[in-house]
């Protein structure tokens, strides 16, 4: 491949918000790795981008696996030997209706901080070498307005708390690589049509993925350790 083409990982990609942030990126001629649990899905997913003649390739990963994160790494390295992009989307909604903290089980706030918060530190510290190897990266976290402390409500608080707790992820993991050229940022897609916000939901997957193609794709004066609804900057 040409020396200056870009290389992005997308979790989650098989579907949902997830599957259009990769398609957006594959548009811009990015060199795109979407990822997932499920090779069928993934192949589905390759084949969509195909009928439009986007070209994409798939590689396995369940967030919760180090050894896949791993995995990945080591075959990003030895086909690309860089990595730019990392836009850490796969997340779970495991709440049930009407939880609340007084009496959720503790299985589901576990499960859904392993997927949402344990996951995209994982695959970042799986990946971040290839970043720093050419000094230059970019890393979307999909939050929500969920997990926005300035407005926080009742219900739903396994998933409040692990946004809370990835936006966290972002800030420290900003800080940390302040003046390297790596840039990381969270992003709430607002509410959207998937399988996760449902058919009701008033935004459509495309305009979800703009914000974080837009953070994917930052120049370099660009911010970090931000916090974005529609390339705004919004309170944590
Ligand atoms: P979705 O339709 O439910 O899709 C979730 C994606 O995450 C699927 O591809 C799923 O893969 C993947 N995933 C779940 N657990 C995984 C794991 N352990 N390893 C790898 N992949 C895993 O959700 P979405 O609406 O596209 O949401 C994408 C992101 O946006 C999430 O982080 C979500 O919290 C956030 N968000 C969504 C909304 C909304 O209204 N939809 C609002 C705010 C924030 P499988 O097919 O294998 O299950």
């Amino acid at each position: 491949m040409a020396g200056n083409e870009r290389v992005a990982v997308v979790t989650g990609a098989s579907r949902g918000i997830g599957r259009e942030i990769a398609r957006q990126l594959a548009r811009r001629e990015i060199r795109v790795v979407l990822t997932g649990r499920d090779a069928a899905k993934g192949e589905a997913a390759l084949s969509a981008l195909a009928a439009e003649e986007l070209r994409a390739r798939f590689h396995e990963l369940d967030v919760r696996k180090p050894e896949q994160a791993l995995a990945l790494m080591n075959w990003l390295d030895h086909e690309y030997g860089r990595l730019d992009i990392l836009v850490n989307n796969a997340g779970v909604l495991l709440d049930p209706k009407g939880a609340r903290v007084a009496t959720i089980d503790v299985d589901i706030v576990l499960a859904t901080l392993e997927t949402n918060v344990l996951g995209p530190l994982l695959v970042t510290q799986a990946v971040l070498p290839l970043m720093r190897k050419v000094g230059h990266g970019r890393i979307v976290n999909l939050s929500s307005g969920l997990g926005q402390l300035e407005s926080m409500e009742a219900g739903t608080p396994a998933y409040r708390i692990s946004k809370v707790a990835l936006n966290a992820l972002t800030r420290t993991l900003a800080a940390e690589l302040r003046g390297t050229g790596i840039k990381v940022n969270s992003m709430c897609p607002g509410w959207v049509r998937t399988d996760m916000g449902g058919a009701s939901a008033p935004r459509s997957p495309e305009e979800a993925a703009d914000t974080a193609v837009w953070l994917a794709t930052l120049p370099d004066d660009g911010p970090s350790g931000g916090f974005f609804r529609d390339r705004k900057q919004i309170p944590w």
